[in-house]
């Protein structure tokens, strides 16, 4: 497994219990003791190959069926409750309603259907089995059938090395790549400079969105939160709210704390309250270009903006990490500015430490 250890755990597991579509109490609870913070989802690819097996012959080629169906499993824009009246509606519509394994698949609901993910922070990343899949061709590379164990470790190092090498040709790409803004927004420009690029096209997308498609509905800006009605391309209308005091800004589609990527509905809210710049707390650090960083150099990488931390000092430190890697990653390609921030670092360290003692604000300003 990578650096990415617990996710990929959670794949293996996951996909060795819905290979049977059983329910391990026991090994559910084990991971959940162990991957503290994580949700057990089902692979959807799984169940979605079961249901040909298991609907009646009248159904099958029924497109209506499967595009019924689709629409309230798949959907991570509706909640568990409107998914349950959906899910009822398509029972009854196709006379499912006795069926054992449907019946059965319903009274599991919460371990794989979108609606019940649809605020959990997956990245999008764990709704298939692709992410594993695709794991699995990138170690079969790397590997062969008759490897012993200490063969199999240096292989195993060769892929992680070969996946940081890659990692750092993306950061020297992000460094030296200049985007193209599609809009005169400053929050496009602003978004251009902290985003990874592959994030930063798919922001780019909402930030059009929001630019050519989306509507305000109606505005309640007489007390805080402010709220926003937002008409979308698809004919939704979200609620965003915007807190005046600290800028903080939801939106109804919970696709930031999905994703960690603003909705085309905040942009607009935040294009009308005239922001120039992305407000901190919408900047998950999952798609920073620093990130980046930390993962290349097998340092823990917490997600700042999102991540609940229970010590100050323990935050302090994250961000103070954070910032250190992001200025390392701004100049590390070229040797000048590395030069020029080693003296500056070394500067700071004698104006910083006295006799190996950190100096006392105080101290320090006098
Ligand atoms: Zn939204």
């Amino acid at each position: 497994m990578s650096a990415h250890c617990p996710l990929e755990l959670v794949c293996f597991v996951v996909r060795a219990q819905t290979h049977s579509l059983g329910y391990s109490s026991s090994l559910s609870s084990a991971v959940e003791k162990v991957l503290v913070n994580t949700r057990h989802r089902w692979y959807m690819w799984h169940i979605m190959a079961k249901v040909a097996e298991k609907v009646p012959k009248s159904l099958l080629g029924n497109s209506e069926f499967k595009k019924d169906l689709n629409s309230c499993i798949w959907s991570e824009l509706i909640e568990p409750t409107e998914f349950e009246d959906k899910w009822k509606t398509v029972m009854e519509t196709y006379e499912l309603e006795g069926d054992e394994w449907f019946v059965s698949m319903f009274e599991s609901r919460k371990f794989w259907v979108s609606a019940y993910f649809r605020d959990f922070p997956n990245s999008s990343l764990i709704k298939t089995n692709s992410v594993s899949e695709s794991q699995n061709s990138f170690f079969k590379r790397y590997t062969q059938s008759r490897a012993n164990l200490v063969v199999f470790l240096m292989n195993f190092n060769n892929v992680v090395d070969a996946q940081r090498n890659h990692s750092a040709k993306l950061d020297y790409m992000d460094s030296n790549t200049t985007a193209k803004m599609k809009t005169e927004w400053s929050l496009e420009k602003h978004a251009s400079t902290i985003f990874t690029d592959g994030a930063f096209k798919e922001i780019q997308e909402q930030i059009l969105e929001a630019y050519n498609h989306c509507s305000l509905v109606s505005i309640s800006n007489d007390s805080s939160p402010e709220v926003y009605k937002v008409l979308d391309h698809f004919s939704n209308t979200w609620t965003v709210t915007f807190s005046v005091a600290d800028s903080v800004c939801q939106c109804g589609c919970k696709m930031f704390s999905r994703t960690g990527r603003v909705c085309c509905h905040i942009f607009l809210v935040l294009k009308n309250k005239k922001m120039r710049l992305i407000p901190e707390n919408l900047i998950g650090g999952r798609w920073l270009k620093s990130p980046l960083v930390k993962a290349v150099h097998a340092v823990q990488c917490q997600d700042v903006a999102t991540h609940v931390y229970v010590d100050e000092k323990e935050k302090a430190q994250a961000i103070l990490l954070g910032e250190m890697l992001g200025i390392y990653q701004a100049v590390s390609v070229d040797i000048d500015q590395i030069h020029e921030l080693t003296s500056i670092v070394r500067e700071a360290r004698q104006q910083i430490f006295a006799d190996g003692v950190v100096t006392s604000t105080a101290r320090r300003r006098n």
